[in-house]
C-alpha cells in the first residue's frame, strides 16, 4: 500500500526470535555525520531492545531503533563528579529526541543527563544481556579506536555473554574525507599514528616516545588532545619536530558546524586558544596538510593566513548551504522534502512543526460522500494530506480505488500528483505552472459548469476553489479529510535559538504556518530570515508584520530550496 512504502527504514524493526539469548554489539556510529554508520551498524541498531550511546554520537541516529527500543544516553564517562548529577532513566521512542538532545547537551558542557562511570556501563551492558536482550553499545567513531573497547569486552566475556564488534569511520579517517586531510597522501606520507592526547587517562597506557613520534616518517593524527596541546606539541618540538610542520586542527568533522584552521606544529595552542576551540577535535601534523590543493597550502600567497581558513576545505564546507541553520515548520512527518535537498545543499535543518495534521472530527460527512462516490465528476485535491487521508479512509471503510472509476482527478500541484501515483492514480487535470488554488479553480473552471465537484480540504483553509467553481457553474461539495491545527508552543530549544539568532533561515511553506509561526516566535521571528512558498503566503506574513527575504517562484518544496539557495544562503 502507498501508505507503507512511505514509511521510513526506522520504523521498521527486524522480527527477533524469542528464545535467542542476549548478545551485545558494540557499534561504531561514525564520526558524525548520520550517514556514517556502517549498515550493518544499522542493523544492529533495528534489531536493538536497548540501546546505550555515548555523547559523541549523532542522536539523528538513534531513529534506527525500533519504537520500542530503550535509549540510553552515557554522556561524557570520565569525571567521577558525574556520579552526584541528576539522573535520567531509560527512556523509550516517545522521549527520544529530547532524550538525545540531552546527551547532546552534556557534550556542550551543560547539564541535565547523567553520567556513567565506566565500570557502570560494563555492569549494565551485561545486566541487560542477561535479561535475554539485544544490546547495542553505540560508539563514536570506532570502537576500537581510542573507546575503551578492551574493557566492555572482557566484562562481557568474563560473564560468558556473545558479542559482536561493528567497526566505524574513525575521526582520522573523516577529516581526510570532510576536511580535506588526506592522511596517506602518496609521496608525503606511507605512514600514520594515531596518538592520544591524553596519555595521561589511564594509568594501564604507556608513556608516548615523543624521540620517536618527532622522527615517525608520516603523518601524526592527535586525539583527545585539545586540553594538553601545549604539552603535546613542545615535547614534539623539543625531541626535533620542525615547528614549522604544517598541522590542521579539525573540529567536529561531518557535522554542519565543522571547523577546520591549518596552522604550523608550532602556532596549535595559539590557534587552539584564539579559536576557543573545543572538543572534540583532532590535530593532523605533517605534511600531508599542506600536500592538496596550492590554495590551502600554510604559507601560499593564496592560503588565508593562519586560523582564516573560511574559505571553503573541501567539498563539505564548500556546499553552498554550508553554515546555514534552517527552521523546517511543516508537521513533522512532512519535512523529507525540504529537509533532504537543504541538508545535501550543506545545511543544518531544525524541526518545529507550527502545524498538527490529524484525522477530521467527523468521519460521517466524508463517508457520506465515499459511499455516492459516482455522483460526483471531479474529485479535487489540493494537499498531499487531502490525498492520503481521503484514500486511506477509502480503504479503511472497507472499499478500494475501484471506486473511483469514473471520476475525474484534480491535483494542485506536482506534489499531490505524486501522492497520488503512490496510489496507483493518475491525474487528469493539474495546473501547468503556478501551483495554488486560483489556478486550479480556473483550470476546472473552463468546463465547470453542471459538473459535480467534491473538494477534499482540510479542516481550514482558503474558499476560493469552492466560490471559483459555483461561479462558473460548478456544483461544489466539500468535505474536511482532515484537521490542521496550531502547535501551541515551540520547543524551548528551538525558542531560545530563534531569540539569540541562531537560526538563519525560517521556512514558511503555509498561509497557516505563517500565522502559527508569528504566534509561536512573535518578534523574535525578526532574527530569522523568512522564506515564503508564494505570494499568498508572503501575503499572509505581510498582514502579520513580517517581510520574507525570498519568496519560491515555483509554488513548491523545491522553489522553496531555490529561492533559498537564490538569496545566497547568507545571513
Ligand atoms: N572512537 C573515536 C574516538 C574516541 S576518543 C573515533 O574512532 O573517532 C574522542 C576523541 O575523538 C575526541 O576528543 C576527538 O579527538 C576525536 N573525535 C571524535 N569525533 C570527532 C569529530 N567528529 N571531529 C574531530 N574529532 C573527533
Amino acid at each position: 500500500m502507498a501508505k507503507q512504502r512511505q514509511l521510513k527504514p526506522y520504523a521498521m524493526s527486524l522480527p527477533k526470535p524469542s528464545h535467542m539469548p542476549g548478545k551485545v554489539a558494540l557499534v561504531g556510529a561514525g564520526p558524525g555525520d548520520a550517514g556514517l554508520i556502517s549498515w550493518r551498524g544499522v542493523e544492529c541498531l533495528r534489531r536493538a531492545d536497548a540501546v546505550l550511546y555515548d555523547y559523541l554520537v549523532n542522536p539523528a541516529i538513534l531513529r534506527h531503533a525500533s519504537a520500542g527500543a530503550s535509549l540510553i544516553c552515557l554522556g561524557r564517562h570520565k569525571k567521577p563528579e558525574g556520579r552526584g548529577q541528576k539522573a535520567e532513566g531509560e527512556q523509550n521512542a516517545k522521549g527520544r529526541r529530547q532524550k538525545a538532545e540531552k546527551c547532546s547537551e552534556i557534550h556542550e558542557g551543560k547539564e541535565g543527563a547523567r553520567i556513567w562511570q565506566q565500570a557502570e556501563i560494563n555492569e549494565e551492558l551485561v545486566k541487560l544481556a542477561r535479561q535475554g536482550q539485544y544490546v547495542v553499545r553505540l560508539k563514536g567513531g570506532d570502537p576500537a579506536v581510542f573507546g575503551r573497547l578492551l574493557e566492555e569486552v572482557s566484562a562481557l566475556e568474563a560473564a560468558g555473554i556473545a558479542y559482536e564488534i561493528v567497526p566505524g569511520i574513525t575521526a582520522a579517517l573523516a577529516a581526510g574525507s570532510y576536511a580535506g586531510v588526506w592522511i596517506t597522501q602518496r609521496d608525503v606520507a606511507s605512514a600514520v599514528a594515531l596518538i592520544t592526547g591524553h596519555e595521561g587517562d589511564s594509568e594501564h597506557a604507556p608513556p608516548l616516545d615523543y624521540a620517536a613520534l618527532a622522527a615517525f616518517p608520516g603523518t601524526l593524527v592527535f586525539y583527545m588532545g585539545v586540553t594538553t596541546a601545549r604539552e603535546w606539541t613542545a615535547a614534539l618540538m623539543s625531541a626535533g619536530k620542525p615547528p614549522n610542520t604544517p598541522a590542521a586542527i579539525v573540529r567536529r568533522c561531518s557535522w554542519p558546524d565543522q571547523k577546520t584552521i591549518r596552522c604550523t606544529l608550532g602556532s596549535i595552542v595559539e590557534q587552539l586558544e584564539a579559536a576557543r576551540m573545543r572538543p572534540p577535535v583532532i590535530v593532523v601534523v605533517g605534511d600531508v596538510v599542506n600536500s592538496l590543493s596550492s590554495r590551502y597550502r600554510v604559507g601560499s600567497p593564496q592560503a588565508p593566513r593562519h586560523g582564516e581558513v573560511t574559505v571553503p576545505e573541501s567539498w563539505f564546507t564548500g556546499r553552498p548551504l554550508f553554515g546555514q541553520r534552517i527552521l523546517l515548520t511543516r508537521p513533522v512527518d512532512r519535512t523529507d522534502a525540504l529537509w533532504q535537498p537543504l541538508t545535501e545543499l550543506g545545511a543544518e535543518c531544525l524541526v518545529q512543526p507550527a502545524i498538527e495534521i490529524s484525522a477530521p472530527d467527523d468521519w460521517q460527512p466524508v463517508d457520506a460522500a465515499l459511499a455516492r462516490l459516482s455522483d460526483f465528476d471531479w474529485l479535487v485535491f489540493s494537499s498531499v494530506n487531502g490525498v492520503q487521508f481521503l484514500l486511506d479512509r477509502l480503504l479503511a471503510t472497507g472499499r478500494d480505488v475501484r471506486q473511483l472509476a469514473g471520476m475525474k482527478l484534480a491535483a494542485i500541484g506536482p506534489g499531490t500528483a505524486e501522492e497520488l501515483a503512490n496510489y496507483h492514480l493518475r491525474v487528469d487535470g493539474q495546473p501547468a505552472e503556478v501551483y495554488r488554488a486560483e489556478a486550479l479553480a480556473e483550470l476546472l473552471a473552463q468546463d465547470a459548469r453542471g459538473k459535480k465537484f467534491l473538494l477534499a480540504r482540510a479542516s481550514r483553509g482558503r474558499e476560493v476553489l469552492a466560490e471559483t467553481l459555483r461561479a462558473a457553474g460548478g456544483l461544489v461539495e466539500q468535505i474536511v479529510v482532515y484537521k490542521s491545527t496550531d502547535v501551541a508552543q515551540a520547543d524551548p530549544e528551538v525558542a531560545a535559538a530563534v531569540k539569540a539568532g541562531r537560526i538563519d533561515w525560517v521556512t514558511v511553506t503555509s498561509s497557516a504556518i505563517a500565522r502559527s509561526v508569528a504566534r509561536m516566535f512573535g518578534e523574535d521571528l525578526r532574527r530569522a530570515k523568512i522564506v515564503s512558498i508564494s505570494p499568498v503566503t508572503t501575503a499572509a506574513l505581510r498582514e502579520l508584520g513580517f517581510q520574507p527575504t525570498a519568496e519560491a517562484k515555483q509554488y513548491t518544496m523545491d522553489g522553496v530550496v531555490a529561492a533559498i539557495l537564490a538569496a545566497g544562503g547568507t545571513k
